[in-house]
């Protein structure tokens, strides 16, 4: 006998939900295409539908975040089995690590999106919109953390990327690769991700900042953030984590004020590691008192210490919360 999954759909805009009008441009629609798709599966899924937001990604911002993850604890009191959040590509791995940060479920979260429009020749929407089902719907897809699938792939909420502009397999996890994938409906998983314990928060705060390292960066950028209402600060630095000498002293007078300072790679694969000893390598940025983050990209670290600085994690609580991104 088959088993109905019932499978809480959370819709918040992005190109998945829009269409390409006639001058070839993409706009939001009214009314979302992929939220009239209440029978998809049916006899196998019971959908049910939330239209949360309509927004398109780059308007969202840890607040519709923290709304999404309130719906997700809320929906596991109501027979949910699983949840999938249509969502825009742009800041798509943002939200599904942050909900991977905070929230406490078992049951399966997915996150999809679409590179092509609802009415775009070759639209991947419903296509993702079904294999991030069927994923939600697996009994395999539990205690994966939050997941992403897009072309037929399963990606963790806390390694994957965006990494192409237009093409529909733009998703990829550096380093890593895909825990899984889904043929023909079904998904198979190959590896298997490294439990985190979950950090509830109920509410962010904001004035957590990302910037990224260049060759000949001088200090302009952070003296800009040497304000009261700085929070944190998120580095991408060089190579295997290491800057150009000349914002040392700006970065002293960061941490001098309280402001915590985290540093990634501004590298695709691999990861932060104080491996140099030379005047603004990663040893010295070490000792400095800088954060080294490992594993994951400057955006997800950012999401990583909004959270953080949410719950009120400070001193060596924050700094082994950073330090690693299993924690
Ligand atoms: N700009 C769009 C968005 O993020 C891109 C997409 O959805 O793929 O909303």
């Amino acid at each position: 006998m088959t088993v109905v999954k019932n499978i809480l759909a959370i819709h918040t805009g992005g190109t998945i939900s829009m269409s390409q009008n006639e001058q070839g441009e993409v706009v939001p629609n009214s009314e979302n295409p992929i939220a009239q798709q209440e029978t998809i599966l049916e006899g196998r899924v019971h959908l049910v539908t939330d239209e949360m937001f309509n927004l398109p990604s780059p308007h969202m911002t840890p607040v519709e975040m923290l709304k999404i993850k309130q719906r997700i604890v809320a929906a596991e009191t109501e027979g949910i089995d699983g949840v999938v959040i249509t969502h825009g590509t742009d800041t798509l791995e943002e939200t599904a690590y942050f909900l991977d940060l905070t929230l406490p479920s078992t049951i399966p979260v997915v996150v999809t999106g679409a590179m092509r429009s609802s009415n775009e020749v070759g639209t991947d929407g419903l296509y993702n919109f079904r294999a991030a089902i069927e994923v939600a719907a697996d009994d395999s897809s539990r205690d994966n953390g939050v997941m992403v699938v897009m072309n037929d792939e399963i990606h963790t909420a806390r390694y994957v990327t965006k990494t192409h502009t237009t093409n529909v397999s733009t998703f990829r996890t550096p380093t890593f690769g895909p825990i899984g994938i889904v043929a023909k409906g079904r998904p198979a998983y190959f590896q298997q991700l490294i439990r985190q314990a979950n950090t509830d928060i109920d509410h962010v705060i904001d004035h957590v900042y990302l910037l990224k390292a260049y060759a000949g960066m001088d200090a302009t950028l952070f003296d800009a953030l040497n304000t009261d209402e700085t929070k944190g600060l998120v580095i991408e630095g060089l190579g295997a984590g290491n800057l150009p000498p000349i914002t040392l002293p700006a970065l002293q007078r960061l941490l001098d004020r309280g402001i915590p300072i985290v540093l990634v790679s501004r590298c695709y694969n691999g990861f932060a590691e104080d491996i140099y000893d030379y005047q603004g390598g990663g040893i010295e940025l070490r000792k400095m008192g800088l954060m080294l983050c490992q594993g994951l990209n400057g955006q997800k670290a950012r999401i990583k210490l909004l959270v953080a600085l949410s719950a009120g994690f400070t001193g060596d609580r924050l700094a082994s919360f950073m330090s690693t991104a299993v924690s």
